[in-house]
C-alpha cells in the first residue's frame, strides 16, 4: 500500500497565506471615529472551499476523496468549507439527492458550520444575480442572443484544428440583444429557439472560449425555485458566479475542467463590477470624502496607514509606499475609480510586503481587498472494480441490477456505509492516495486495507461459522459425567484490548464447524481434521477425529471426535497434548441462527467503463452469496451498524436495515487477507 500523500494543493494555499493574500483581520467599531480596533486575532475565515455537488444522484467514493479534500484543507488552514448544492440543472435534481447528500457529508465527519455560521448554500439562491450579471454582460458588450440553429451553431464551432465562424448574430446591437433576452425570460420562446452566448473569439484554440453558450430556455420545473424561471444558467456560467458570490478563494474541481479555466477567469474580470458593488460604493464614498474634504481627508487616511506601517516595524520602506499610493489616488483619482480592483490586485501581486498594510488600511475603510477565486484541478480518484459516476450507477439502481443506491456493493457513500465501511477508513484512504495532477487507478485493495487498518485495533472479534456441518463429541458424557454437561469457555473481545473484556461462551456434546475443516482423505500439509487427527477447539479442548456420518449421496452430514481430557485452554495441562491445527465452532446448544452475505466485487473487470465500454457487460455474477451461518451467542446483542472480526473470516457488520434482534444479519465488508489478486 502506498502511504504517500503528496498534496500540491496544499503548498498552493500555503503560498498563498505566506503572501498574505488571504489574511483579513477583524475589526470591532468604527473607521475614522477612534473607535474602530482590531480586534483578536486574524480572521481565520478567509481560506474558503466549497463542495458543490449538483444534487443528481447519491454520491459515490470519488466525491468522497473530493469532499475530503475540500474539507480537510480548510479545516487544515482554520478556513471555512461551503457545502453547496449547484443546482442549476432543473431536470434532473431532487429533495431526496439534497437530503442524502447532507446525511453523507456528515456521516463523513464534515460540518458546513463554523465560527457561528451555517455555511450551506444553493446555487439556486443566485439566479438573480445571474440574470443580473447576464444582462450587464449583454450591456457592456460581452454578450448576445444567438438565434442560429443548435445545427449551425455546432457547424460553426469549428475543430481542434479549424477555426470556427462567427454567427450572424454576433454583432447585433446590445439593446437589439437584450431585449430578446428578457423576452426569453419572459417565456416567449420555446427551448431551444436561442442562446444567450458570451462574446470572445470564435477563432480560439480552446473550443470552449468559442462564444460559450451561457444561458438556455428550458420550460422546467425546478426543485427549489419552481416555475419562477424558464431560463437557466449553464454550468460553466454558473459555477464562477457561485465561488464569486461566497468569496471561496480556492476552487477546486477535477481535470476534465482544465480547459474551462480560462472561461471562469474571462468571466469573473468581466463581472467584477457588480460582484463588487458594495464594496465599489464605498470605495467611491471614501474617494468623494477625500475630493471633499482634500487635505484633511487624506490625511486621515494617511494617518492611518501610517499607524499600520508603524507596526510592521522600524522600517519606514512601507510607510513610503503608503504615501506614494495616497499621491497616486490624488492625481488619478479617475483611473482609480474606473478601476479600482484591478488596482487593488496591481498592488497586492507587485507588492509584497506592502499588501499587509494595504489590506488593513482598505479594511479599515471597511474595504475588503480584492480577491477574486482561483480554479484549481486535480486527477479525479478511479477506483478499480466499480464506475464513480452518478449516471452510470442510477443506471444500476433504475435497471433493478442492484438492491438500491445504499446496495452494499455500490460504492456510494450510502452503500459504502452499509456494507460496514467506516467514515475513519475512508479518510485514511483519501489520505494515503494523495492529490495529484497525474490520473491514474487506485486498486480497490487500497480501500479494504485502510478498513482493515481501522479495524483491526478496533473491532470486537467473534467466532462464526459460515459453511456449518455438525461435529459429535461421542465421548462428552464419559468424560463430563452427563450428556447435559456444558463446559465454560472465555476469549477476549480483543486480544490487544483487555479493556474491552470478555466473551463468554460454552462448549457442549454437540457443536457447529466449518464443513472445510474436515477431509476424509487428506491432502499432505492439511493440518485440520480428518480420522485419526487430532486438532485444538479455539478457546476450548483438544479433540481427536474418529470418523463422519454420511447422507446416500456421499455427503458427509456429521463429523465425530473425542474430547481429550485435561487439555482445556488456559489450564495447566493445555500444553500436554500437541496439535498443528486450531479451528473456529460455535455450540450446537447455544449458537444464533445468522444470515450473512458474502460480497465480491461488483464488476469482474478492473476498468468497467474505461475507453466507453459497456460497463454493464463486466458485472460480476457472483458478486453476492447469502449463507444461512451461525454465531456465538455474544452476537444476539450486535446493533446494526455494529462491525465484528469474524476469526479467521474477516471483517463483517450487522446490516444498517435488515438486522434486528429477531433476525440478524450480517454483511461481510472484506477479508482478513487480501485475496483480490488471486
Ligand atoms: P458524476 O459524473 O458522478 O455525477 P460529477 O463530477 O458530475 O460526478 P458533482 O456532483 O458535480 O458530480 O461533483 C461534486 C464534486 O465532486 C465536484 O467538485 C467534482 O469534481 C467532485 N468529484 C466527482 N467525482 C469525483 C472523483 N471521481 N474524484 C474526485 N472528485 C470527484
Ligand atoms: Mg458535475
Ligand atoms: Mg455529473
Amino acid at each position: 500500500a502506498s502511504t504517500a500523500s503528496s498534496n500540491f494543493l496544499r503548498h498552493i494555499i500555503e503560498r498563498d497565506l505566506l503572501q498574505g493574500r488571504y489574511r483579513g483581520r477583524r475589526w470591532a467599531g468604527s473607521p475614522g471615529d477612534g473607535t474602530h480596533h482590531e480586534q483578536g486575532g486574524p480572521d481565520p475565515a478567509k481560506v474558503r472551499m466549497r463542495f458543490p455537488p449538483e444534487p443528481n444522484g447519491y454520491l459515490h467514493v470519488g466525491h468522497a476523496k473530493s469532499i475530503w479534500l475540500n474539507f480537510s484543507l480548510a479545516q487544515e488552514f482554520g478556513g471555512v468549507c461551503h457545502m453547496r448544492f449547484d443546482d442549476t440543472n432543473p431536470e434532473k435534481e431532487e429533495q431526496e439527492y439534497v437530503d442524502a447528500i447532507l446525511d453523507a457529508v456528515k456521516w463523513l465527519g464534515w460540518s458546513w458550520d463554523a465560527h457561528g455560521t451555517r455555511h450551506l448554500y444553493y446555487a439556486s439562491d443566485y439566479f438573480d444575480f445571474m440574470y443580473r450579471a447576464a444582462e450587464y454582460l449583454i450591456e457592456t458588450g460581452h454578450a448576445y442572443v444567438d438565434e442560429q440553429t443548435p445545427e449551425q451553431m455546432r457547424a460553426n464551432r469549428g475543430t481542434l484544428t479549424e477555426p470556427g465562424i462567427d454567427s450572424p448574430y454576433r454583432h447585433r446591437p446590445a439593446e437589439e440583444s437584450l431585449a430578446r433576452f428578457r423576452e426569453m425570460r419572459a417565456g416567449r420562446f420555446p427551448d431551444g429557439a436561442m442562446v444567450l452566448r458570451a462574446k470572445i473569439d470564435m477563432a480560439s484554440p480552446n473550443i470552449n472560449l468559442r462564444d460559450p453558450a451561457i444561458y438556455r430556455i428550458k420550460h422546467a420545473t425546478h426543485h427549489n425555485t419552481g416555475d419562477t424561471w424558464c431560463i437557466y444558467p449553464m454550468y460553466t456560467f454558473a459555477h464562477p458566479i457561485e465561488d464569486a458570490l461566497e468569496n471561496i478563494t480556492h476552487s477546486i474541481c477535477t481535470l476534465e475542467f482544465e480547459d474551462q479555466r480560462p472561461f471562469y477567469d474571462w468571466l469573473l474580470e468581466r463581472i467584477v463590477p457588480i460582484l463588487r458593488a458594495p464594496q465599489f460604493e464605498r470605495a467611491q464614498q471614501l474617494i468623494e470624502r477625500i475630493e471633499q474634504q482634500g487635505v484633511e481627508a487624506g490625511k486621515e487616511f494617511a494617518l492611518h496607514c501610517h499607524n499600520h506601517a508603524h507596526k510592521l516595524g522600524p522600517n519606514t520602506e512601507p510607510e513610503r509606499r503608503m504615501r506614494a499610493l495616497f499621491t497616486k489616488w490624488e492625481h488619478d483619482r479617475e483611473a482609480v475609480l474606473r478601476d479600482l480592483p484591478r488596482f487593488f490586485e496591481l498592488l497586492k501581486t507587485q507588492t509584497h510586503q506592502f499588501t499587509p498594510l494595504l489590506a488593513a488600511a482598505l479594511e479599515a475603510y471597511q474595504i475588503e481587498p480584492f480577491n477574486l477565486p482561483h480554479q484549481y484541478e486535480f486527477a479525479r480518484l478511479n477506483l478499480t472494480y466499480v464506475v464513480t459516476s452518478k449516471r452510470k450507477l442510477k443506471q444500476l439502481v433504475d435497471e433493478g441490477i442492484v438492491s438500491g443506491w445504499d446496495d452494499p456493493r455500490m460504492p456510494t457513500i450510502v452503500g459504502l456505509r452499509r456494507r460496514g465501511y467506516t467514515p475513519e477508513a475512508i479518510r485514511l484512504f483519501c489520505e494515503r492516495t494523495g492529490v495529484s495532477k497525474a490520473g491514474g487507478w487506485i486498486d480497490y485493495s487500497s480501500l479494504e486495507i485502510a478498513l482493515r487498518d481501522d479495524l483491526e485495533g478496533k473491532a470486537p472479534r467473534a467466532m462464526a461459522v459460515l459453511d456449518p456441518v455438525p461435529l459429535k463429541l461421542t465421548n462428552w458424557a464419559d468424560v463430563f459425567g452427563s450428556a447435559d454437561h456444558r463446559e465454560p469457555c472465555t476469549a477476549p473481545a480483543h486480544p490487544q484490548r483487555p479493556e474491552l473484556g470478555q466473551r463468554q461462551f460454552s462448549l457442549g456434546p454437540e457443536i457447529w464447524i466449518e464443513r472445510e475443516d474436515f477431509m476424509e482423505q487428506p491432502p499432505k500439509g492439511y493440518f485440520r481434521l480428518f480420522p485419526g487427527n487430532k486438532v485444538r477447539l479455539k478457546y476450548g479442548y483438544v479433540i481427536e477425529c474418529t470418523g463422519c456420518e454420511k447422507d446416500a449421496n456421499g455427503q458427509v452430514t456429521a463429523v465425530l471426535a473425542t474430547v481429550v481430557p485435561d487439555t482445556k485452554s488456559g489450564t495447566p495441562g493445555a500444553d500436554t497434548v500437541k496439535v498443528k491445527g486450531t479451528i473456529t465452532w460455535v455450540g450446537a446448544h447455544e449458537a444464533v441462527p445468522a444470515e450473512v452475505r458474502l460480497y465480491d466485487r461488483l464488476f469482474a473487470d478492473a476498468q468497467p467503463d474505461a475507453g466507453g465500454k459497456d460497463f454493464k457487460a463486466a458485472l460480476n455474477p457472483n458478486s453476492l452469496t447469502v449463507v444461512r451461518a451461525y454465531v456465538e451467542p455474544s452476537l444476539a446483542n450486535a446493533r446494526a451498524e455494529e462491525r465484528f472480526q469474524f476469526e479467521r473470516h474477516g471483517y463483517f457488520c450487522a446490516d444498517r436495515h435488515d438486522h434486528t434482534p429477531a433476525r440478524l444479519v450480517f454483511n461481510r465488508i472484506t477479508g482478513l487477507k487480501d485475496s483480490w489478486g488471486k
